[in-house]
């Protein structure tokens, strides 16, 4: 196929993309990487076309301005992806250090070397680039979730992939000279797999923001706008899961309730109040290991996992979530004490041994009553099986004194 007919479905495609993405990326927020990649795209397919109207005249500046923009746009590829990835990214400086510089370069291999270094130094440039957003794609696969892991790999492939066939175009062309960008075999491969790219590429990046939506969308389902830990929906399914293992991962469930919250409210405000439900939280969610689980499931009351525990270590860890509460100190607006509180917990264990979770939760919340009724601010646990009443309730650790 003429090459200038594979130019211009190549710089249709980039330009169509980045349409798309800006249309996307208008209910996204600014720093989602998006508004980048839409330029980017924008951006390259302009310059394919004011390549090909410059022709070949090395001195026309239509092509230095053609490939600086073709830089650029691929330097807003990599700041995209980084936008993206949440790491940080490009500045406008940046960006107009890298067009400067690669402008002075671009001046410098002509007067050496003419059109041969012009091309030279785009390919290579440009292989680096994209060899920098395969490498970052590659990094970052194992921070960024499941969700995102496979569009991940498929940008380092392709890209990868990019990188290696334009760096070596830019060694033919030193090598063989301009001929090999237009034609012969090499020119073939190189305009079919730069087309396939585009279109991989355009597809990929909508397959990464509709994998990173899907997470943010099960993660809100799934969580307590208030506190962030699991909410009564994520717990379910948490819950489930478990029982369903439960045979080889025993788990213990703690009733965690703030003591005389109302008073906080009353005293200084439902604001206040709420502030101080996220440092509980934050406190019990730090004070977990990270295979137990905790969730809201009532107004201050909180439901934690302990997975694969024996008693001791439920006890240990019933503990750690007592002392954390006790130790806070929330400061509040305007309030120079700061406010504290405690918590009082109930805990119902071998859960494993029962036919449902359900049994459990309400053993647990029995022994919370308990802990309630014996002075608040300690862990009470339900007597073995049969299903126990208050009266079983047995104290595992004597209120701090003081
Ligand atoms: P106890 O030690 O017996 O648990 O006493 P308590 O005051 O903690 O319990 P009570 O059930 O009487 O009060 C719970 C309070 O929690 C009442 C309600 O206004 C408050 N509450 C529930 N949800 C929220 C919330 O999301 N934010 C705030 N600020 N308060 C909440
Ligand atoms: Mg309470
Ligand atoms: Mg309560």
């Amino acid at each position: 196929m003429d090459p200038n007919t594979v130019i211009i479905m190549l710089a249709t495609h980039l330009i169509c993309s980045g349409g798309l993405y800006y249309l996307i990326g208008r209910g996204m927020p600014p720093r989602s990487g998006l508004r980048l990649w839409s330029a980017g795209g924008v951006l390259f397919g302009s310059a394919y076309i004011v390549r090909m109207l410059a022709g070949r005249d090395v001195a026309a500046a239509g092509m230095l301005t053609a490939d600086a923009a073709m830089v650029l746009a691929a330097c807003f590829f990599h700041a995209g992806l980084r936008q993206f990835l949440g790491r940080a990214s490009w500045r406008w400086l940046h960006f107009a250090a890298a067009v400067l510089l690669y402008a002075v370069l671009h001046l410098l291999a002509v007067q050496l070397w003419n059109i041969v270094g012009r091309h030279v130094l785009l390919n290579v440039t440009l292989g680096l680039i994209y060899g920098a957003i395969a490498v970052e794609a590659c990094l970052a696969r194992a921070a960024q979730g499941r969700a995102l892991a496979s569009p991940l790999i498929v940008l380092t492939l392709v890209m990868g992939t990019l990188s290696l066939l334009t760096g070596a175009r830019g060694f033919f062309i030193g090598i063989h000279g301009t001929e090999v960008v237009y034609r012969g075999l090499y020119a073939q491969i190189y305009y079919s797999y730069a087309s396939l790219a585009a279109v991989l590429l355009g597809l990929n990046l909508v397959w990464m923001v509709f994998a990173r939506l899907n997470t943010q969308l099960t993660e809100l389902a799934s969580r307590d706008a208030l506190t962030r830990v699991l909410n009564r929906n994520g717990l379910e399914e948490v819950l489930a899961r478990h029982f369903a293992e439960r045979a080889t991962r025993p788990v213990t469930l703690m009733q965690v309730d703030i003591d005389n919250f109302k008073r906080i409210n009353d005293s200084h405000g439902h604001a206040a109040g709420d502030l101080v439900l996220r440092e509980v939280a934050g406190s019990l969610n730090a004070n977990i290991r990270a295979s137990d689980f905790i969730a809201r499931v009532g107004g201050e009351e909180f439901l934690v996992g302990c997975v694969a525990a024996d008693d001791g270590v439920a006890r240990a860890l019933a503990d750690r979530l007592l002392n954390g509460v006790r130790k806070l100190e929330v400061m509040l607006p305007g309030v120079k004490m700061p406010v504290r509180c405690t918590v009082s917990i109930g805990i119902s264990r071998r859960c494993n041994e029962r036919a449902d979770w359900e049994l459990c939760w309400a053993e647990a919340d029995r022994a919370l009553y308990a802990a309630k009724a014996a002075g608040r601010d300690r862990v009470m646990a339900a007597g073995a099986l049969p299903p126990p009443s208050p009266r079983d309730a047995v104290p595992l650790r004597s209120p701090a004194p003081g």
